[in-house]
């Protein structure tokens, strides 16, 4: 049988399937990451993926401002941010195949029948595509891991997601019965008026589920008070589980919370049970975990980090970076408050003044021009008072812009993304640089190493000089400014293995002012916060240190933890 994967652990493959129902931003990526945490706590090899039942082939050409932020893999997958859940909570690099969108599906079943690989058939939704989605999530499992969990995003009703809820139904009949745990999660909300938590949403979405050929096997419920017993008991009658299937996921102080409250609910054990996984022979340990929550309470300071970006109105364009900037806070015992600071709004209503009371400054990735001549600004406040900055991809080319036109007397310096007529094209594509002209494919995306200067800066926070980091973007120094730039102060710490590419700048005679080409974000862990982010906190807390009281906007500040 093709499950069959010889002398593993647990004989075969398990897969779990979670699907959400009521509401959409139900967290149904944060209940699967913690699923996934609580099962590698049990020593098992987890791998994820998600399902998304969008026509686009990947959220890469989405605009983050609606969908959010793109995450990128090792291998250069343009994927959901969910994805960045999951690696951040069961701390495994995930690739490419770890997100299957209809659009990919579709585009693959028509190759196929262009090829003549279906001579003769009706190409039709079932089999095809849902053999194709089954194929998807099928091979997940030929990868060494005991456990696959599959988020199936959207909303059970949902016209998109039929196709998906159709295979991961058919999947159980293939895989075995005792292969396959259901997931459900539900809304509960509570009616202020009746003083009530009402359960038929929950009942309804079953039934839809139901509908479609799936009874699940664990009913997650959101809600923002606990389940009472005897809530749980008529969900459990209603919708036919066992009382000990009926989750209460109720509001968790943090997202770190959510494995704890999970497993205090039994989740992962009746997960176990579902698949047959002996809990014997998988005892839990989540000491690194409780240690991760404990960090996340006992923190003893304040940080306000101001992101100065494009998307700011859209926290989750920026979900990896909040993370990160989190992450370094708790390795440093600082409670870190986020203020998304609107690029455009820089310098004119965010002035220097407002800047100036930030502990330190990220300006993250970005596309096109929106926004950019503010970062610039926000680059300069920084550079010009001692402010720690860490610049992300763009936020590395607006500093290098900044430098060039007021440090190196490069007064119309640009990035030729924004200006192609600059004279000073000190960030260009790389074709550009090379008198190219066909600039077709020229994203960088995914892995990619750097050497680093000894003595460097960078390489002092990352304690080695050899890294690697993921990429997203057309564009680079210029390397015919490099040595301009290092008369003037602006060093080239890290380069691509062949010196041509420029991987990050910094200004050794700052208290930190570092940029990176690359996308940091992606490879913070709660529990390993990355090196640039840990160095921006700790200059950020010692420039706190002697600080005077803040003002706060609170309509900028990020109520989230
Ligand atoms: N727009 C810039 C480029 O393509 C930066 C991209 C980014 O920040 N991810 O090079």
């Amino acid at each position: 049988m093709l499950w069959f994967r010889g002398y593993g652990r647990l004989r075969m493959t398990k897969f779990v399937f979670v699907t959400g129902g009521v509401s959409s931003s139900l967290g149904k990526g944060l209940t699967a990451s913690s699923l996934g945490r609580l099962l590698k706590s049990r020593g098992l090899k987890v791998t994820m993926c998600k399902l998304d039942p969008y026509l686009n082939v990947d959220p890469g050409t989405m605009n983050p401002g609606e969908h959010g932020e793109v995450y990128v893999t090792d291998d250069g997958g343009e994927t959901d941010l969910d994805l960045g859940h999951y690696e951040r909570f069961i701390d495994e690099s995930l690739s490419k195949m770890s997100n299957t969108t209809t659009g990919q599906i579709y585009s693959n079943v028509i190759a196929k029948e262009r090829r003549g690989d279906y001579l003769g058939k009706t190409v039709q939704v079932i089999p095809h595509i849902t053999d194709e989605i089954k194929e998807r999530v099928r091979r997940l499992g030929t990868l060494g891991a005991d456990v696959v969990i599959v988020e199936i995003g959207g909303t059970v009703g949902d016209i998109e997601i039929v196709p998906f809820i159709e295979s991961i139904r058919q999947f159980r009949r293939d895989a075995g019965r005792d292969n396959v745990c259901y997931v459900h999660l539900t809304l509960v909300p509570y009616l202020a008026p009746s003083g009530e938590q009402k359960t038929k949403p929950t009942q309804h979405s079953v039934t839809e589920l139901r509908s479609r050929g799936i009874q699940p096997d664990i009913i997650v419920c959101r809600s923002d008070q606990p389940l009472s017993d005897g809530l749980k008991r008529k969900i459990s009658l209603l919708c036919d589980v066992p009382m000990n299937a009926v989750i209460s996921a109720v509001d968790a102080p943090s997202i770190y919370d959510i494995p704890i409250t999970m497993y205090n609910e039994g989740l992962d054990t009746m997960v176990c049970n579902t698949l047959r996984i002996d809990l014997d022979s998988h005892p839990i340990d989540l000491s690194a975990w409780q240690e991760v929550v404990r960090r996340v309470h006992s923190t003893t300071k304040s940080l306000r980090i101001g992101v100065i970006g494009k998307y700011v109105t859209m926290p989750d364009a920026y979900l990896s970076v909040g993370e990160s900037i989190r992450h370094a806070g708790f390795a440093v015992g600082a409670k870190t408050t986020i203020e998304w600071l609107e690029a455009e709004r820089v310098p004119t209503e965010i002035d220097v003044e407002r800047i100036r009371q930030l502990d330190g400054i990220v300006v993250p990735g970005g596309f096109g021009e929106r926004g950019v001549e503010g970062m610039i600004a926000a680059a300069r406040i920084a550079r010009e008072h001692d402010i720690p900055y860490l610049g992300i991809c763009l936020g590395m080319q607006v500093m290098v812009v900044e430098f060039a036109r007021h440090c190196l007397g490069l007064g119309d310096a640009h990035s030729t993304e924004i200006s192609i007529s600059t004279s000073a094209p000190v960030i260009a594509l790389m074709a550009e640089q090379m008198d190219v002209t066909d600039l077709g494919g020229t994203m960088r995306l995914g892995a990619c190493p750097a050497m680093l200067d000894e003595g460097s800066v960078v390489a002092g926070l990352y304690g080695t000089t050899v890294v690697s980091e993921r990429h997203r973007h057309r564009y680079e120094f210029n390397a015919r400014y490099r040595e301009q730039f290092e008369a003037g102060g602006m060093m080239c710490s890290g380069t691509s293995p062949d010196g041509r590419l420029v991987e990050f700048t910094e200004i050794p005679s700052h208290p930190f002012f570092v940029g990176t080409q690359a996308h940091p974000e992606f490879k913070s862990r709660p529990d390993r916060p990355h090196p640039l982010f840990l160095g921006l906190i700790k200059a950020a807390a010692a420039r706190a240190e002697g600080r005077e009281p803040h003002i706060i906007d609170p309509e900028t500040v990020d109520a989230t933890l």
